[in-house]
């Protein structure tokens, strides 16, 4: 099953994703967690991307293209997997198209006026990636899989969201239009709870 994740940033696309590709056995790719590894190991495209994501924009269509389309050619991903922030714009929708053949798109909506505290909020954990919310968080400060220190994204700060946000609306938007015209999308309302929304999709995705 090949599925791709659509959704604003905080939308729930990490949140879901992580929980989907337990249950398929598929890979979670997540262009953003590539990035955050390359540039916590400083490689050359560590840096390039470092100076957009910092500022909140995206890293130019070439690099994330060829990240994309040569982890795809990885044998974990024969049976599947699951993209999660890729693609963001319609250039990287139309590489996609040439190398490889999605089933589903999954559109998570959430009211926008919704996301920059999600966004805000979130702490991930810095071992295994897990998403968490301070608001439900009760003060804890370890992860409750694998007791790994919960942080905050660089980029996850009011400027940098509001930036984001706007690159959102601005670039990745139009997808939906894009995979509604395929006949690929799949609308969920992402504005219920993380188990709310996951059964939506699961009841999609059988
Ligand atoms: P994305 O990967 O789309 O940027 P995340 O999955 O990291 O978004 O979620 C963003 C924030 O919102 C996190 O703090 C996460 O815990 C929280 N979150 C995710 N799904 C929900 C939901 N259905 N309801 C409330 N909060 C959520
Ligand atoms: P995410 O983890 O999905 O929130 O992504 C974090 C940041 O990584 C984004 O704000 C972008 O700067 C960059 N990024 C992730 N995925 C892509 C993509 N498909 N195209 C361009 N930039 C991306």
């Amino acid at each position: 099953m090949k599925v791709i994740l659509l959704g604003a940033p905080g939308a729930g696309k990490g949140t879901q994703a992580v929980r989907l590709a337990e249950r398929y056995k598929i890979p979670h790719i997540s262009t953003g967690d590539i990035f955050r590894s390359n540039i916590k190991e400083k490689t050359p495209i560590g840096i390039v991307a470092k100076s957009y994501i910092d500022k909140g924009q995206l890293v130019p269509d070439e690099v994330t293209i060829q990240i994309v389309r040569e982890r795809l050619e990885k044998d974990d991903c024969k049976n599947g997997y699951l993209l999660d922030g890729f693609p963001r714009t319609v250039s990287q929708a139309e590489a996609l198209d040439e190398f490889s053949t999605v089933d589903v798109v999954v559109n998570i909506d959430v009211p926008l006026h919704k996301l920059m505290r999600r966004i805000t909020g979130r702490r991930v954990c810095g071992k295994c990636g897990e998403s968490y919310h301070i608001d439900y968080l009760g003060g804890k400060t370890a992860c409750e899989k694998c007791d790994g220190e919960l942080i905050q994204r660089a980029d996850d700060n009011e400027e940098t969201v509001g930036k984001r946000l706007e690159v959102y609306e601005k670039q990745t938007a139009p997808l939906i239009e894009h995979y509604e015209k395929k006949g690929k999308l799949f609308n969920v309302d992402g504005d219920g709870d993380i188990n709310a929304v996951f059964n939506a999709i699961t009841e999609r995705l059988g």
